[in-house]
C-alpha cells in the first residue's frame, strides 16, 4: 500500500498512479492486486466496477434487496458442481451458494 502526502489511498493509473482522494498523479507504480487473499477458497471478488454481470432475483440477506449480481466459477475439479456466487445490487455484499 502506498498513499498520498495527502493520506488519500494512491491507486494504479495508466500513467503510474493516482490519488484517490486529491486526485494527484504519481509516477511511481503501485501494486494492487485485484484478486483477494480468499482466491484459494474459489471466492472471486468483483470490485465495486461490476462488469456486466447478468442479474437474478435473489434476496440479499444483508440489506435485504431483492435483486444481485450473479455468476459461476467452478471452483474445485471439474467434476463438482460450480459455485453460484451472487452480489447485491443494493449493498454489494457478496456471498455464494453451492447448488
Ligand atoms: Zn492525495
Ligand atoms: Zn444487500
Amino acid at each position: 500500500m502506498q498513499f498520498c502526502e495527502c493520506g488519500g489511498l494512491l491507486v494504479p493509473s495508466s500513467s503510474g498512479s493516482v490519488c484517490r482522494k486529491c486526485g494527484k498523479k504519481s509516477s511511481s507504480k503501485v501494486n494492487i492486486k485485484i484478486t483477494t487473499k480468499s482466491e484459494k477458497e474459489g471466492m472471486a471478488v468483483i470490485e465495486d466496477n461490476t462488469p456486466d454481470l447478468p442479474t437474478t432475483t435473489k434476496e440479499c440477506k444483508k440489506c435485504g434487496g431483492k435483486e444481485a449480481y450473479y455468476w459461476l466459477i467452478q471452483t474445485r475439479s471439474a467434476d463438482e458442481p460450480p459455485t453460484q456466487f451472487f452480489k447485491c445490487v443494493k449493498c454489494k455484499h457478496t456471498w455464494r451458494e453451492y447448488k
